[in-house]
């Protein structure tokens, strides 16, 4: 059976020099980056390294990069500090943001008094801008704006560059999950009005647990993790040394090939709409995610008028990995949050597709087939009575 990998948003495959510059450094260095001798000294100037070429990928200060063990944590980080260091009390945010934002949200309200206010969306699941306005005219209290540059799951992307100009007159700090965009698209700081941003190496094919958060600098001085006073005293513990190495080997390669590698996935994702609208055409997009210059070039959503969501099963069966949503759902069935702020109760099977660089025509090909295989087999049954 063939194996096709088609669930680049949930994560990347590693890249070959990524790997070879990880087996280097777990070959080669040895000891505690904060030991004061040679061999310490020599794993820090290493850290050190990679954090500048981190943060130039991004035009930040390398004093405004910390690392964390991933999006989820940089994420937490952020909202968590600013509840904390900078006294806010009131967190806008989205209905369709990750779960590691949406959660980490209702846990902070649980122990701390806080108004949570999520921004209305309009009707494919864009910020609708005018209610974010006129709740970031009330500004009486200090508040946070959370919202993520591109959603996993449904790939709308998000003006962040005007959403931070908002922010910023009306006096708000703006955190952005930039996961699904960092390596992507390029990325720069110093124009953006942007106070912190989390991000994950496992999405531009780097290695997983690895990534980091960018904070304006001098925004936050107390640590998230207290012990040896590592990453500015922000972060403690002792660093994984090989994983930063390999996550500043996978962005300096993601943004010196991006145009070339971003253009032979949009031919990819072309090619799988046309595809499926001529052979399935029941077909549904969702969210903006049919709209090249609206979405992220790497994810297309799809439902197909078929019950109980068996579709990413049935794929899985023929050995073709797509996913219905974000990964960290995936243990558990449940609909997903997005779907249905988008789609409501709408009963049909949806799909995430993501596409990457190490993907070819052949696999589309592959999942075409499969899909109307599926719907002519199991299609009778489970059809979805409109
Ligand atoms: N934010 C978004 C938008 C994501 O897609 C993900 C991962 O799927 C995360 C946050 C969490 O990142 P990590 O897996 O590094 O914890």
């Amino acid at each position: 059976m063939s194996k096709i990998y088609l669930d680049n948003a949930a994560s990347t495959p590693i890249r070959q020099e990524v790997i070879q510059v990880m087996n280097d450094v777990l070959k080669n260095y040895i000891g505690n980056p904060s030991s004061s001798h040679q061999f310490g000294r020599r794993n820090k100037a290493l850290i050190e390294i990679s954090r500048i070429s981190i943060a130039s990928s991004i035009h930040a200060l390398p004093s405004e990069i910390i690392f964390t063990s991933g999006g989820t944590e940089a994420n937490n980080l952020v909202l968590r500090s600013a509840i904390r260091d900078l006294k806010v009390k009131r967190i806008l945010s989205s209905p369709i943001e990750h779960k590691s934002v949406l959660e980490t949200i209702l846990d902070i309200a649980r122990c701390s008094k806080i108004v949570i206010e999520l921004i209305k969306l309009e009707e494919k699941g864009s910020i609708d801008r005018e209610d974010l306005e006129r709740k970031l005219k009330n500004n009486s209290i200090t508040t946070i704006v959370s919202l993520m540059h591109a959603n996993n799951e449904i790939g709308n992307l998000s003006d962040i560059e005007e959403i931070g100009f908002l922010c910023k007159k009306y006096g708000s700090y703006f955190h952005s999950d930039i996961v699904q965009t960092v390596g992507h698209f390029p990325m720069n700081v110093k124009n953006i009005p942007l106070d912190f941003a989390g991000a994950s190496a496992h999405k531009f094919y780097g290695p997983l647990g690895i990534g980091f958060v960018f904070i304006r600098k001098g925004l936050l001085v107390n640590p998230f993790l207290t012990g040896g006073g590592q990453e500015k005293n922000l972060r403690a513990g002792t660093e994984n040394i090989c994983c930063i190495v390999g996550m500043a080997k996978a962005l300096e390669l993601a943004y010196s090939s991006l145009n070339e590698e971003k253009g032979k996935i949009e031919t990819l994702k072309k090619y799988c709409i046309s595809e499926l609208k001529r052979e399935i055409p029941e077909i549904k997009f969702n969210g903006l995610s049919d709209f090249l210059d609206k979405s992220l070039y790497t994810i297309l959503n799809i439902s197909i008028p078929i019950k109980n969501n068996i579709l990413s099963f049935f794929l899985d069966l023929k050995g073709i990995a797509v996913s219905e949503g974000s990964a960290c759902a995936s243990s558990y069935v449940r609909r997903s949050h997005v779907i249905e702020a988008v789609s409501g109760k709408d009963p049909s099977s949806y799909l995430r597709i993501s596409f990457g660089i190490f993907n070819k025509m052949k696999d589309i090909d592959a999942l075409i087939d499969a899909l109307i295989e599926i719907k002519k087999n199991i299609g009778k049954t489970f059809w979805v009575k409109i």
